[in-house]
């Protein structure tokens, strides 16, 4: 199959990629860089730099000076929508270059990469709509009295987030914070840090004023730190590992900033018996291998009830089997590489831990053969898996799937809930009392009845439990990203 040739303006953007701090590229104070690889072959293709203490400081101020002397929050609600809303059509009209970024930074297939830019740029879209219509309040008075409230933006803000979605992640933090008067510092992940550069680059070209969207790349103890404990810095928005979460809720304590954490998951994907199992099977593979299973909603646990065990498990095995393992700039590839060496090693370690645990491979089982270089491993299927097994419980990040067999309604729902994540989780099935049932009994911030994983810009996202906590897109950003300021008025 036709491998998509690289287009001359990524060719071009890759041979200096600069940080953008107050509308400038900037190179790092300390001049240091670092490699960005491409996940499929496990080469070095370009040198990003490596952002440190003194870059996030600069960027902060940027970000400060932006705020207070009020170039973005001032502007007429309506002039923030329109740039906004030609920052989401550049993301569009700009989609060919960076989907390509994006597959070669992440190793996802190039069609997959494409669709996340639509999801980003529909982002944009969307918060574009917003700063026109969110509003105080006139509070009940005495005739003495005139009080009401403003809704104001909280400042300055940081986005720190991961490598699986790097675009649309970005457009999760910086759409909402924009569209709200703040301004922002965000920094990517070391794996993936190009399209968060570009995205800054397109921001200038569509309004956004310098200084109000500034990207710090470098390293997450570093520059990730530096910004997370910054004391300058009003809000975090953190996605990524709950082992990381942890430390950001450290790092954050010094002055207090507001903290939104989207972690981990191992979310529960129910199958019951009266469920339509050729659109289960299909969607449930999906919903754990689609981007490799570097997914934080990703269906890790498919929980099947018994009278269909068998005969689900057997059109998962075909349906996985079927899925093309190859290059993300093959127009045909299903899946890609997994991100990093970090990630290859941890994701056939636990398929290892598996096997030892005694759960059966049906198919796959680890690093998949004939791709030189790349950090390629084999979807695999686990059957005979307890829910107290260690792939029943922790976070593998990759394309690993535990198949559970289930009795009932009720072990279904005790089973998908004994996890100390809930992020997401679907239930199948052709009886809608039961479906709202389960619904109601999932600890999870998601539950997809008879599908599994779309998002979108306008339905609240975040977790339970140790998922993390504040809720994402919709109106819940526009309330995270402001605060309320009472005011009275004495008319004595
Ligand atoms: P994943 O598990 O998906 O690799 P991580 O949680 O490790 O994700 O990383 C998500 C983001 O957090 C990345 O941008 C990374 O650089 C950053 N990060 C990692 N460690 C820290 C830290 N100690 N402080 C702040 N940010 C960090």
């Amino acid at each position: 199959m036709a491998q998509a040739e690289v287009l001359p303006e990524v060719t071009k953007f890759l041979e200096a990629p600069k940080m953008l701090i107050g509308g400038k590229p900037t190179e790092a104070t300390r001049g240091q860089t670092f490699e960005t690889i491409d996940p499929s072959t496990g080469k070095s293709f370009a040198e990003v730099p490596r952002g440190g203490v003194e870059d996030i400081d600069a960027a902060v101020a940027a970000a400060r000076e932006a705020f207070e002397d009020r170039r973005w929050t001032s502007l007429r609600p309506g002039k923030r929508t329109e740039i906004l809303y030609k920052l989401g059509e550049l993301i569009k009209r700009n989609m060919a270059e960076l989907s390509q970024l994006e597959a070669l930074d992440a190793g996802k297939p190039v069609s997959l990469a494409s669709g996340e830019m639509w999801v980003a740029g529909d982002v944009f879209r969307y918060y574009a709509g917003w700063p026109t219509k969110f509003f105080g309040e006139t509070n009940p008075s005495d005739d003495n009295s005139f009080i009401f409230t403003l809704r104001e933006p909280v400042g300055v803000c940081g986005g720190i987030i991961p490598w699986n979605f790097p675009m649309v992640m970005a457009s999760w933090k910086v759409a909402p914070a924009l569209a709200c008067g703040n301004t922002i510092v965000l920094k990517p992940a070391e794996q993936t840090p190009l399209t968060a550069l570009r995205l800054a680059e397109l921001a200038l070209e569509a309004g956004v004023p310098e200084g109000v969207f500034n990207v710090v790349t470098g390293l997450g103890p570093e520059a990730g730190q530096a910004l997370a404990q910054h004391p300058d810095v009003d809000k975090i928005a953190f996605t990524g590992s709950t082992e990381v979460g942890r430390k950001i809720l450290h790092a954050s304590e010094g002055n207090l900033k507001r903290v939104s954490l989207e972690l981990g998951g191992k979310s529960p994907n129910i199958v019951f018996a009266d469920a339509n199992l050729k659109r289960a099977t299909k969607t449930s593979m999906y919903g754990v291998f689609s981007n490799s299973g570097q997914v934080c909603t990703a269906g890790t646990r498919i929980l099947v009830e018994k009278p269909i065990h068998d005969e689900f498990l057997n059109s998962l095995v075909e349906a996985t089997q079927s899925m093309k393992l190859g290059p993300p700039l093959e127009e045909d590839t299903g899946m890609g590489p997994v991100v990093s060496q970090e990630q290859f090693d941890r994701v056939t370690g636990y398929i290892e831990i598996g096997k030892k645990e005694g759960a059966e491979v049906v198919t796959g089982g680890g690093p998949a053969e004939g791709f030189d270089g790349g950090y390629y491993v084999q979807p695999t299927v686990f059957a005979g898996v307890r829910n107290d097994m260690q792939i029943a419980q922790e976070e593998i990040f990759g394309p690993v799937a535990a198949v559970i067999e289930v009795d009932d309604v009720d072990a279904a729902i005790t089973t998908a809930n004994d996890t100390m994540y809930g992020l997401a989780a679907a239930v199948w099935t052709s009886d809608i009392s039961k479906a709202l049932r389960v619904a109601r009994g999932l600890k999870a911030g998601t539950v997809w009845v008879n599908t599994y994983g779309p998002t979108d810009a306008s339905v609240s996202f975040g977790g339970y439990k140790q998922s993390g906590f504040g809720r994402e897109l919709g109106v819940h950003s526009i309330e995270t990203y402001t605060q309320t300021k009472s005011v009275w008025v004495n008319l004595k």
